[in-house]
């Protein structure tokens, strides 16, 4: 068994998207671009409506899927294959656009408090033609393991008999969300091959054996590849772990698309501009 440690700790960015909704983005940044198979990690969070009541109005994906978990507030979803939803506290929404969709992400709450994260994860060539799919996840249904010591709530992967929805996942995706008491340890056997991390929603993690620099709120901690994850919480913690198996293509961005040449990307801009982006 290898432990797993820390690669690098990195401060999320300040920046904003859709129609002007501030976000911390994470992955998708110059310092972590592509940790293979994510390519975006974004922490929405605020009081002020003002920094979402715009959101995200209709827009289109190629390539990749989003999963989208909200902790506080609801967001509305709608999208070019007639789906339609709400995601409320707790919920996630899972969606693999393969091919095209053109969708909306506005808020269904005209106040109050905010938060939750979007999570990209990079599609192989072969199922990035695929037709669009969606999974939405109810917060309780959600696996969820509960001691005295701390919460693990399972959006992928499996934590002791607390198992996620999505189970036969071609990048193997672990997927938690851990709440973890002062001075208690988290423990979990990760794939030897999977690039993983950890983001710090508030607290201070200890990680591995080997020493390293302070961790702070939203910290994106990249993590070495291992078999083997134990942390500690120095002070109450909240935080994701999540790891996947890297794809290992070549890939091309451009905005909302990901594919694997640029070739591809213009391909898209022109389905896009005349009308066929979301026919199948
Ligand atoms: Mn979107």
């Amino acid at each position: 068994m290898k432990n797993i440690e820390v690669k690098k700790i990195i401060k999320a960015l300040n920046a904003s998207d859709g129609a002007g909704v501030k976000l911390k983005r994470s992955i998708g940044t110059p310092e972590a671009d592509y940790i293979d198979p994510f390519l975006m990690l974004d922490e929405f969070g605020s009081e002020n409506k003002e920094d979402y009541i715009a959101g995200f109005p209709p827009h289109p994906h190629r390539g990749i899927e989003t999963v989208t978990y909200m902790l506080n507030g609801e967001f509305e979803h709608q999208d070019s294959t007639g789906a339609k939803g709400i995601m409320a506290s707790g919920d996630v929404q899972w969606m693999k656009t393969g091919r095209g969709i053109i969708h909306s992400e506005m808020p269904a709450m005209k106040e109050g408090k905010l938060l939750g994260f979007q999570l990209w994860i990079n599609m192989p060539a072969k199922l990035k033609k695929n037709k669009p799919e969606y999974l939405y996840i109810k917060g309780k249904e959600l696996g969820t393991h509960k001691d005295s010591e701390k919460e693990v709530k399972v959006i992928a992967g499996k934590y002791k008999n607390a198992e996620g929805p999505e189970k036969k996942h071609n990048v193997e995706p672990i997927y938690f969300h851990v709440i973890l008491k002062e001075d208690k340890e988290f423990g979990c056997d990760v794939p030897k091959g999977h690039n993983s991390f950890i983001y710090l929603l508030k607290g201070e993690l200890k990680i591995g054996n080997i020493n390293h620099s302070k961790t702070s709120d939203s910290n994106l901690i990249l993590l070495e590849r291992g078999d083997k994850l134990a942390v500690k919480a120095q002070k109450k913690s909240e935080f994701l772990f999540i790891a996947g198996k890297p794809i290992g293509e070549p890939i091309a961005r451009g905005g909302p698309f990901v594919m694997n040449t640029k070739a591809e990307i213009l391909e898209a801009i022109k389905d896009y501009n005349n009308g066929t982006f979301a026919k199948y």
